[in-house]
C-alpha cells in the first residue's frame, strides 16, 4: 500500500527531459461478513453480543476482521459490521427474537423408580437442572411429595423448576415401597414366567444376581465362558437357586456350527465348568442364536441335525417367546416395557435377556415388581418346563 512515483528521464543533446508518474496501490474491496446460519435467531434475554461467533470475515487484504466484527440489535434484526484497515466497510445481518422459548432441563440423581423395602430409610438422590438461557437452576428446584417408607405403596416425588422466562419443567420418580411378602397378597393370573439370561457372567451379572435376590425370584442362566475370570459366578447362581443351562463356551457361530463335532465339543467345555463350580450337570441348552439362526448357513442342516442329536441325548433345548431387546438399546424403560407386555399376552413367558447388559439391573427390578404385583409366577426353568421353540430355518 502506498503513493508510488515511477520517474522517466531522458538526456539527449543537453536537453534533459523528465516524466513523474504518481501510482497509489490502495484497497477499495469491502470486507465480506458470512453467517454459518441466516435462520432467525432466538436470543436470551441476558445475551451478550460477545457471545456470538457465528460468522468469518474474508478481506483481499486484511486477515485478523473476525475480532473487530462489532454487533447490534435494531428493529429485530442483528447486525454485524466492519471495518478494514483502509475504511471499507462490510455488514451484514440476520433477523431475532429475543425470548428464552425453552424450558430447563431436569437431570434425575439415580433411577426414576426406586425400590424399598419397609422400613429402609428414604434418601433422596437429587436432581440438577440446567436451562440454555440461565445455565445451572438446580437451586431453583423445588421438590414436593413424601414418602412414608413403612407403608407399602408407590410414592411420587416431583421436581418442578422455572425460569425467569416462565418456562417450566416437571419430572417425576416413583418410590415402591414393599415387603417381603410383596406379592403374596395378590391374587394369582395364572401367568408364569421363565425369565432367561444368557452370554455371561460378567462383570454386570452381580447386579442381576442381587436384584433377583432382594425378590427371592428364581431365574435361569445360560452360561458361557466368554468373559474371564466370573467363573465362580456360576456357583453364586447355583447356591442362590437358579437354574444352569448351557449356551455355549465360545460363542463363536463359525466354530460351534462347523460341524457336529465341533458343536458338542464346545458345549461339553461348557459343561465341565458348570460340574467344576456346582457338582451338577445341566440338561438344559440354548444355541448361540437361538434355534431359528440363519448365521449357521454355512453348514446347510445344522440346525436340524443338532436339535434331533440334543434330544437323543436327553438334552432340552429352550428358545424365547419374549425378546427385551437388550442388545438393541440401553434404555431401561424400553426393555422393561418390551419385556412387561409380552408377559401380559403369554400364558407362559420365557424371557431373552442377557445379564451381561448394564441396563438390565433397573429394567430388571421394574419387570420383577410389575410381576410380583400383578399376580404373575417368576419360575426358573427345569427339563418339565413347557418348551418354547423356534422353527428350524436350517
Ligand atoms: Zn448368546
Amino acid at each position: 500500500m502506498g503513493t508510488y512515483n515511477i520517474n522517466y528521464s531522458i538526456n539527449y543533446k543537453k536537453i534533459k527531459k523528465e516524466y513523474k508518474l504518481e501510482t497509489i496501490v490502495t484497497d477499495l474491496e469491502s470486507p465480506i461478513i458470512t453467517l454459518e446460519n441466516t435462520n432467525k435467531k432466538y436470543i436470551c434475554p441476558n445475551y451478550n453480543l460477545d457471545d456470538f461467533k457465528d460468522y468469518k470475515v474474508i478481506d483481499n487484504y486484511d486477515t485478523d476482521l473476525e475480532n473487530k466484527v462489532t454487533k447490534y440489535i435494531k428493529d429485530g434484526k442483528l447486525y454485524y459490521t466492519v471495518e478494514d484497515s483502509h475504511g471499507n466497510k462490510g455488514e451484514t445481518n440476520v433477523d431475532v427474537e429475543i425470548a428464552d422459548k425453552d424450558a430447563p432441563n431436569i437431570i434425575l440423581n439415580g433411577y426414576e423408580d426406586i425400590y424399598l423395602l419397609q422400613g429402609t430409610e428414604y434418601k433422596e438422590p437429587g436432581v440438577t437442572a440446567y436451562d440454555t438461557c440461565e445455565g445451572n437452576l438446580t437451586s431453583k428446584i423445588i421438590i414436593s411429595g413424601t414418602v412414608d417408607v413403612n407403608k407399602i405403596g408407590e410414592y411420587q416425588i416431583t421436581y418442578s423448576v422455572e425460569d425467569s422466562s416462565k418456562n417450566k419443567q416437571t419430572k417425576t420418580r416413583t418410590i415402591h415401597i414393599y415387603n417381603s411378602s410383596i406379592g403374596q397378597d395378590v391374587k394369582k393370573n395364572g401367568k408364569i414366567v421363565y425369565l432367561t439370561f444368557d452370554d455371561g457372567p460378567n462383570a454386570y451379572t452381580k447386579n442381576i444376581l442381587s436384584i433377583l435376590d432382594k425378590y427371592q425370584v428364581k431365574a435361569t442362566f445360560f452360561v458361557t465362558n466368554q468373559f474371564g475370570g466370573y467363573q465362580s459366578l456360576i456357583k453364586e447362581m447355583y447356591e442362590n437357586g437358579h437354574s444352569l443351562a448351557i449356551h455355549t463356551y465360545s460363542h463363536q457361530y463359525k466354530n460351534i456350527y462347523n460341524s457336529e463335532e465341533d458343536y458338542f465339543n464346545d458345549l461339553n467345555k461348557m459343561d465341565k465348568i458348570i460340574f467344576e463350580q456346582t457338582g451338577i450337570h445341566t440338561k438344559l441348552v440354548r444355541f448361540p442364536g437361538g434355534s431359528s439362526n440363519t448365521i449357521s448357513k454355512f453348514n446347510p442342516g445344522i440346525m436340524t441335525r443338532l436339535s434331533k442329536l440334543l434330544n437323543d441325548k436327553g438334552y432340552k433345548y429352550f428358545d424365547w417367546n419374549i425378546d427385551s431387546g437388550d442388545t438393541g438399546t440401553i434404555n431401561s424403560n424400553k426393555i422393561a416395557n418390551n419385556v412387561i407386555n409380552g408377559m401380559k399376552s403369554n400364558k407362559n413367558s420365557v424371557v431373552l435377556m442377557h445379564d451381561i447388559k448394564y441396563a438390565n439391573k433397573e429394567a430388571l427390578e421394574k419387570i420383577i415388581y410389575y410381576g410380583l404385583t400383578n399376580g404373575y409366577t417368576f419360575l426358573p426353568l427345569d427339563e418339565n418346563s413347557p418348551t418354547v421353540h423356534h422353527s428350524i430355518n436350517n
